[in-house]
């Protein structure tokens, strides 16, 4: 499967399967034969690592974002600590 472009790429899948489900950070389910996948994760960070999550918010939500994963995006920062949240030109123009 490609990945997107530019400014809305996300760091490559650490593993990617088939499987039907509901998504770890959308909650969208996910249906049988689907691709589904894990981010990177550095085991030094104090974090639960991130679920499995649906092809959409894996590889394409920097890309094509809906208003619910720019709304995510600004909790997780929030709850993080950050003073700001990096949004790209996409996600930008679904905020406006
Ligand atoms: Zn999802």
């Amino acid at each position: 499967m490609d990945r997107p472009q530019g400014i809305g790429r996300l760091p490559r899948p650490r593993s990617v399967k088939a499987a039907a489900g509901a998504c770890s950070l959308c909650g969208d389910s996910y249906a049988t034969g689907d691709l589904i996948g894990r981010t990177p994760f550095a085991q030094a960070v104090p974090y639960e690592q991130m679920g499995w999550l649906c092809w959409h918010c894996l590889v394409e939500r920097r890309q094509q974002p809906r208003r619910r994963d720019v709304l995510l995006r600004v909790f997780h920062a929030l709850f993080a600590g950050l003073e700001g949240v990096g949004l790209n030109a996409h996600e930008c123009a679904v905020t406006l």
